[in-house]
């Protein structure tokens, strides 16, 4: 079919346009969510090999949303990445954790370290550390249970405020973590300049285990060089006995996925946190 060259210009400007539109849409919808307070925090725990106790605890937000239901990070945070509201997004975050933690410790729970996931943009347009800091006095948590993710893409463009930042954060006493190693493209190098205490190797890489051989070679090499470098490895996304086993054999330190549990809701964390035999 033949199509005057006037048409496809108006074809594809439309269709564009809506593009925009709906992101625009959808956008004002996030900011109104933050206004009216409907982000909530679900927690997944990681446990410690050796012990089979919680050591841990991840923070990852959901958007309790009025007609759509419970939605995933997937369905808002990479358009807020984009648009920028993932700055705001990130520090109303960061406080409902504390308050979270302030609320466990006034239950007399034991309370263990919680690590937030921060996006490279929070470094770049605020001061993540700040914001941390006036977080943590607020709610009166000590800066030794929180942890900070970064996932190893964020670290490649060699941004100077993400490395600033991460050394205030050390500083503070806070943790920082490597998320999704594995996928991007920083050396080990790298990672013990900045000085990180736990490497957070990739799902993929769990889901390698039981299908070949070689399934191990990575996690092996990886355990080895990240504890000569003095960091703790944790596995993500363990979904069945048989990987966390194996990651046993192989010296890893702390296992995180469904066979362990899944993200909860604060409410649903198990205030005495449950053993998992291995
Ligand atoms: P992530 O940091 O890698 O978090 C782990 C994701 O894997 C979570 O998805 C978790 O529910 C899921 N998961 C846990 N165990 C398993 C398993 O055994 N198998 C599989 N297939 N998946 C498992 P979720 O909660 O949907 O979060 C997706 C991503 O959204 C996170 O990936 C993180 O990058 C981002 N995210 C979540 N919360 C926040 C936040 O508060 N701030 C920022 N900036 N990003 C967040
Ligand atoms: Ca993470
Ligand atoms: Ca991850
Ligand atoms: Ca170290």
């Amino acid at each position: 079919v033949k199509t005057s060259g006037k048409m496809n210009y108006r074809f594809f400007d439309r269709e564009y346009y809506e593009t925009i539109r709906a992101k625009i849409d959808r956008n004002a919808e996030l900011r109104h969510a933050l206004d009216t307070d409907q982000l909530i925090m679900y927690y997944q725990p990681r446990i410690d090999v050796l012990t089979g106790e919680t050591c841990s605890l991840e923070a990852l937000v959901r958007w309790a949303h009025p007609t759509r239901g419970l939605l995933e990070p997937i369905d808002f945070i990479p358009l807020a990445e984009e648009t920028g509201l993932i700055v705001e997004l990130g520090e109303v975050v960061i406080d409902k954790v504390c308050a979270q933690m302030a609320h466990w410790s006034r239950q007399g729970r034991h309370v263990v370290p919680v690590s937030i996931n921060v996006s490279p943009r929070q470094f770049n347009e605020s001061d993540v550390t700040e914001v941390l800091r006036k977080a943590l006095t607020r709610h009166g948590i000590a800066p030794e249970l929180v942890e900070i993710e970064l996932t190893e893409s964020s670290m490649t463009a060699d941004n100077v405020h993400v490395s600033e930042s991460l050394e205030d954060m050390q500083q503070l006493g806070i943790a920082l973590a490597v998320d999704d190693f594995g996928t991007g493209y920083s050396s080990l190098s790298q990672l013990q300049r900045l000085d990180f205490d736990v490497l957070k190797v990739d799902k993929a890489f769990t889901a390698e285990l039981e299908k070949t051989k070689e399934g191990s070679v990575f996690f092996t090499a990886i355990i080895t060089m990240a504890h000569a470098l003095g960091m703790r490895v944790v596995a993500e996304g363990v979904e069945t006995a048989g990987q966390a086993r194996q990651l046993k054999q192989l010296d890893c330190d702390e296992l995180q996925g469904y066979f362990i549990s899944m993200p909860l809701p604060a409410t649903e964390t198990q205030p005495i946190l449950a053993r998992c035999v291995l």
